[in-house]
């Protein structure tokens, strides 16, 4: 038996059905909550082909097998998942209403795990190669590239902390500015000067690759360059929209601000994953998605007691389940002599 909820209002709707979200929707749905999750299908998990830094998978994960493995997981403790992309969201007294491409959806708590979408350079080839041999992330694809050579594109202060970070696992590092003016300032371009890290300025032409394998960079002009893998800083599309509409305060990056407990500026709002401030990492997302849940379970059971709808449940209880354990009678003893 559940808390009686109306029928055409959720307890919890979770906006993306990724890592934060399903980890959100495995606690809420263990919570007994009505749980909602809508997800569009283009989690940046499914990027992945092998997760090396993930807790308890000493082989490594496919990044899709961890999602469908969420999913099965979030639905065994009756969450309910459903395919749809949320287009608009409105507050509406202390409800949410959000509009989605199939279908409209009401939520008292709404739990934002949208996620971003990371920018690859616009370069031909390169899309081909993601997840493969070209990466957005030190910590998630350093250890695999080791003793390889590396190009990190760009031409900012970014780019070159990029590539001197990277010296902790290859020799072989290199900038490729893509034609672009190099906007690093003069302390940056002293490091790379200092740490000999050649810097390549031409306009990258295309990438040369075979099954996902980048080989070489090719320029505009001029011979190429033979690399192992590619890394980028180009930037990141934070998927805050819903939430800015809402009014929640988001950071200098777009970024949606939380406290310690995921909760946003806006009352009843929460956010998880990537499109926080979080370093993006797959087990960072998931235990926020958990700390939002929790946060959530704690918030809605207060609500409960101040709206004695915890006092109405336990009234239909009382009616129609057993409420008091048997009393355990002491057995007779045998008769003394
Ligand atoms: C190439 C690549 C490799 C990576 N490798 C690793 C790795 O090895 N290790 C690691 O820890 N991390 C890795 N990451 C990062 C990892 O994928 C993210 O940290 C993780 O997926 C973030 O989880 P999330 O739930 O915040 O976002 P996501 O998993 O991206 O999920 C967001 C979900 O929200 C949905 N959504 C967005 N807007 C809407 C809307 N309006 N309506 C409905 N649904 C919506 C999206 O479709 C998506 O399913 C990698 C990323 C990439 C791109």
């Amino acid at each position: 038996m559940k808390l009686a909820a109306d029928p055409n209002t959720r307890e919890v709707i979770v906006v993306g059905g990724g890592i934060a979200g399903l980890s959100a929707a495995i606690y809420l749905g263990r919570a007994q909550r009505d749980v909602l999750v809508i997800d569009s299908g283009h989690s940046m998990a499914k990027w992945e082909p092998v997760v090396q830094n993930y807790l308890g998978f000493p082989n490594g994960v496919g990044g899709e097998e961890l999602l469908k493995n969420g999913r099965i997981q979030a639905k065994r403790y009756e969450a309910r998942l459903i395919r749809d992309e949320i287009k608009s969201v409105s507050a509406r007294k202390s409800i949410f209403v959000l509009k989605g491409k199939r279908k409209t959806y009401r939520t008292k708590r709404l739990l934002i795990a949208t996620g971003i979408f990371h920018l690859p350079p616009e370069i031909p080839g390169v899309k081909q190669c993601l997840g493969h041999s070209m990466f957005f992330c030190k910590d998630c694809d350093g250890y695999r590239v080791r003793r390889k050579r590396i190009a990190i594109i760009g031409a900012s202060n970014e780019a070159v902390e990029y590539a001197l970070d990277m010296l902790h696992y290859s020799a072989c590092v290199i900038v490729a500015t893509n034609g672009k003016r190099a906007h690093w300032d003069k302390q940056h371009g002293r490091w790379l000067k200092e740490y000999e890290i050649p810097v390549a300025r031409k306009r990258i032409r295309d990438v040369d690759h075979r099954k996902r394998k980048i080989r070489a960079l090719k320029f505009a002009s001029g011979p190429g360059v033979k690399i192992d893998y590619l890394f980028t800083t180009r930037g990141d599309i934070f998927h805050n929209q819903l939430a800015k509409k809402l009014g929640a305060k988001l950071d200098s990056d777009g970024q949606i601000k939380v406290d310690h407990c995921m909760r946003t500026s806006v009352p009843r709002l929460y956010a998880a994953g990537c499109v926080t401030p979080a370093n993006c990492q797959m087990i960072i997302a998931a235990g926020q998605g958990a700390a939002a849940a929790q946060a959530i379970n704690r918030d809605l059971f207060e609500e409960s007691l101040a709206s004695h709808s915890l006092r109405r449940f336990r009234d239909e209880q009382l009616e129609s389940e057993k409420t008091v354990p048997e009393v355990e009678r002491p057995k007779s003893k045998a008769r003394r002599r």
